[in-house]
């Protein structure tokens, strides 16, 4: 399913009793201080959902060896890019952390099974989408990390236990990219437009187009045996971390749930924006 305009998302989706969990390609951190038809998106859905009592970011840009929460009260925004304009580092997310949130994560997933952290705070996965997309910064915002020992079937399983928070009135939001692969990019302009205008790669698309079948399908073993889908998804995923937040998203889709898509584009040649929300469609749809 895709919206043409995210404002109407309560119309198709049942918003209550349980937090829809999403996607997000985040691309480029200009994202978080352009005013283009992504960020756009990400004000819109921020407007459309119920307000959460706490955010769950899963991001590409955190990766450690075991998982580990963020359980400070005051994360910092990190700036870990490099070659942008001054303007992009003089941003500040200053949401609060929550260290309620964090021992929820931790208690989901088993004592043992994640740690808490007090070094950390917000990469730019996490707070250059949250920032268009809750400017007020007044949701408390925590981070779980990406266990760097586990494969993709680890990461799914895990996801799975977090499913309790949603009816906690936790937003788990993963921030990657479906399609990604830096190495391949193709920049036409040369200037930032590059990573906003509509361009990709024949084998870009056509790993987009077989991720986005396989999950309308709701046959998520083969994304997550993504190794064995051939070529095009090779080159479309030629490191983990920004297809495992992917993951962690369809993990929570429940029976009946719908996906609902967005930002649904390729840029650069390499990357595609595809995004989604997964929620209850409302009676009578989907
Ligand atoms: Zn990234």
């Amino acid at each position: 399913m895709e919206l043409q305009d995210l404002h109407s998302l309560g119309q198709t989706l049942n918003l209550k009793d349980r937090m829809p969990v999403v996607f997000v390609g985040h691309g480029s951190p200009m994202n978080a201080i352009q005013d283009n038809q992504f960020s756009r998106a990400w004000r819109a859905l921020g407007q459309a959902l119920p307000k959460p009592q706490a955010i769950l970011c899963i991001s590409a840009h955190w990766e450690t060896w075991g998982t580990l929460v963020t359980a400070m009260e005051r994360p910092r925004t990190i700036h870990d890019f490099g070659g942008f304009p001054r303007e992009l580092y003089a941003q500040e997310y200053r949401a609060p952390g929550s260290p309620w949130l964090a021992e929820e994560t931790r208690k989901a997933l088993g004592p043992d099974a994640a740690g808490l952290d007090q070094e950390w705070g917000l990469d730019h996965g996490c707070w250059s989408v949250l920032k268009p997309m809750f400017p007020e910064a007044g949701v408390p915002v925590v981070q779980l990390s990406l266990d760097m020992a586990k494969d993709p079937q680890a990461h799914y399983d895990l996801a799975r236990a977090l499913a309790p928070l949603r009816s906690q009135g936790v937003l788990i939001v993963g921030s990657g990219n479906m399609v990604h692969n830096l190495r391949l990019v193709r920049l036409v302009t040369g200037s930032f437009d590059d990573f906003i205008k509509p361009f990709g790669f024949d084998w870009a698309i056509q790993a987009n187009d077989l991720f986005k079948k396989l999950i309308d399908e709701r046959n998520h073993q083969p994304l997550i045996d993504y190794a064995s889908l051939g070529k095009a998804v090779e080159l479309a995923v030629n490191t983990a971390e920004h297809y495992l937040p992917m993951l962690y998203t369809l993990a929570l889709q429940e029976p009946g749930e719908e996906t609902i898509y967005f930002n649904d584009v390729p840029v650069g040649g390499s990357l595609t924006m595809t995004s989604f929300v997964v929620g209850r469609p409302v009676e009578g749809k989907g």
